[in-house]
């Protein structure tokens, strides 16, 4: 079923730029999201509604397994691709391979530029990050905001794995709204999922996870940047530990909101 004729229409064909009302579809589908309880219903939706290209960011972590397996088994035609930072644990890129097997579905990967790495590893050293909380961004700047924005430009939407109980920053994630610095709509098909729905789904359909959630990493980074975390430890704790709390997030999902209403 389309919704089409109930937003806003885009203008231009697929072939060309197209240009739609990216705040007004945003708000309508995330109207529409929030009425659909079902995830394979709410990616049809976001298919539906968004003209041209829809990205999907995979870190092949729990939640973005369950989308994936989703999308995958839909055989939905976004454009799924994953960032390698170059510091992944190994159980990362055996996740990768294992879905791609499980799935027959290639995910598309994106390197940061070398010379970029060359540049910055001369400067801070190869464990840099941990000097100084500038030193950090750099390298998840040149890692994996530029690769990111790279692989997103020219899309319209933005799906990925974020839901609400994760951290409190993400307490209030919407599951559709434009992103004025991207110029797209960002997509959080399972925001309000809790992590016993999450389990529950991958047990169900025998989504590939990555072995390092069982072995206390909710959440898995790069390898010299993630730890597991004890018992009653917020599950993004593990994450960049030796910072503080306020600006624990790697500058992929906290982007500027100067332009997010326009
Ligand atoms: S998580 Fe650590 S290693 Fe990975 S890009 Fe960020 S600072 Fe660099």
């Amino acid at each position: 079923m389309t919704r089409s004729s109930a937003i806003p229409q885009p203008t231009g064909s697929a072939s060309q730029t197209l240009t739609f009302d990216g705040p007004a579809v945003a708000a309508a589908l995330d109207a529409a999201l929030a009425a659909e309880p079902d995830l394979t219903a709410r990616l049809r939706l976001i298919a539906d509604y968004i003209p041209g290209r829809v990205a999907f960011s995979t870190s092949l972590g729990i939640e973005d397994q369950a989308v994936f397996a989703a999308i995958a088994t839909a055989d939905l035609p976004f454009d799924v691709f994953t960032l390698d930072t170059g510091r992944h644990f190994p159980q990362t890129l055996e996740t990768l391979e294992a879905t791609e097997s499980r799935y027959g579905r290639r995910i598309r990967i994106t390197f940061p530029d070398a010379q970029e790495v060359e540049t910055l590893v001369a400067r801070d050293g190869i464990m840099g990050f941990r000097h100084a909380i500038e030193n950090r961004k750099a390298c998840c700047d040149i890692r994996k905001v530029r690769p990111l924005n790279k692989a997103l430009a020219g899309a319209s939407g933005w799906i990925t794995g974020l839901r609400r109980d994760q951290s409190a920053g993400r307490a209030h994630v919407p599951f559709a709204a434009w992103d004025g610095a991207q110029g797209l709509i960002k997509l959080n098909p399972i925001a309000d999922w809790s992590l016993e729905t999450l389990e529950r789904f991958v047990e169900d359909y025998s989504v590939p996870v990555n072995p390092l959630h069982a072995q206390g990493f909710p959440s898995i980074g790069c390898q010299p940047c993630t730890r597991a975390i004890r018992p009653g430890e917020d599950i993004r704790a593990g994450r960049w530990w030796w910072e503080n709390e306020d600006g624990k997030e790697c500058g992929l999902h906290n982007r500027p909101k100067k332009d997010a209403a326009a």
